[in-house]
C-alpha cells in the first residue's frame, strides 16, 4: 500500500472537508469551497467528492491540495500531520496503526447512523402526532372525541420537547437520551398497531 492509498483508506472525504471547515449539510451536500454558492451542490462520498455546479472532483488529498495550494506529497503531510496519524512519509506503514484507526473510523459511522436512527424515531412520532391532532379533532362539541385526538393532546407537547432537547445535544448527550428514543420506538409502534399511519 503506498502512502497515498493509505492516507485515503484513513481518512474519509466528509471527515476531511469537515475538519478544514467546509459547511456539509445533510446527505453530505457541501457548500462548494471551490465556487461561490448559497445551496450546497458538491456531494461528499466517503471516497471522492463531486460538484455539480462547478464540476471539480477528486479524493481526499486533491481536495486538501486544492483548499490550500499544495503538492501531492505536501497534502498526504498536512493529513498526516493534521488527523494525527502519525504515518511516515518516508518509511512502510504501520499495520497496527492503520487498523486501530480503521476500526475507529467504523466505531463512528456506527455511531453516526445511530444518531441518525435516533433522529428519525423522533420525528416520525412527533409528525404522527400532529396529524392525528389535526385530523381526529372534534368537528362539533356533539361530536364523539377520538382517541387519537386525546392521545395526540396530551403527548405532542412531549414530543415536541424531546424533538428539540435531542436537536440541541452534542453526540454525548444525544447518546444518554437513548433510552428514552428506545421508550418512544415501542410507543410509536404501539400506536401505530393500534390506529395504524
Ligand atoms: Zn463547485
Amino acid at each position: 500500500m503506498t502512502i497515498f492509498e493509505e492516507i485515503k483508506e484513513l481518512v474519509d472525504v466528509p471527515t476531511a472537508a469537515r475538519h478544514y471547515g467546509v459547511e456539509v449539510h445533510r446527505g453530505n451536500m457541501a457548500l462548494c469551497p471551490f465556487h461561490r454558492e448559497r445551496h450546497p451542490s458538491c456531494k461528499l462520498y466517503a471516497d471522492h467528492y463531486y460538484c455539480f455546479g462547478c464540476q471539480a472532483h477528486g479524493d481526499v488529498i486533491r481536495l486538501v491540495q486544492e483548499l490550500f495550494g499544495l503538492t501531492p506529497i505536501e497534502a498526504v503531510k498536512q493529513i498526516n500531520n493534521d488527523f494525527g496519524l502519525g504515518l511516515d512519509v518516508d518509511k512502510p506503514p504501520d499495520v497496527t496503526a492503520v487498523n486501530r484507526r480503521r476500526q475507529e473510523i467504523a466505531r463512528q459511522k456506527a455511531e453516526q447512523a445511530n444518531i441518525e436512527r435516533m433522529y428519525d424515531i423522533l420525528i416520525r412520532y412527533y409528525t404522527l402526532l400532529d396529524r392525528y391532532k389535526m385530523q381526529y379533532a372534534p368537528k362539533s362539541p356533539y361530536d364523539e372525541i377520538d382517541g387519537r385526538y386525546v392521545y395526540a393532546v396530551h403527548h405532542i407537547e412531549y414530543a415536541w420537547y424531546l424533538l428539540e432537547t435531542f436537536n440541541r445535544f452534542d453526540k454525548e448527550g444525544q447518546k444518554e437520551i437513548k433510552l428514552e428514543v428506545d421508550r418512544i420506538e415501542r410507543e410509536y409502534k404501539r400506536i401505530i398497531d393500534e390506529w395504524g399511519e
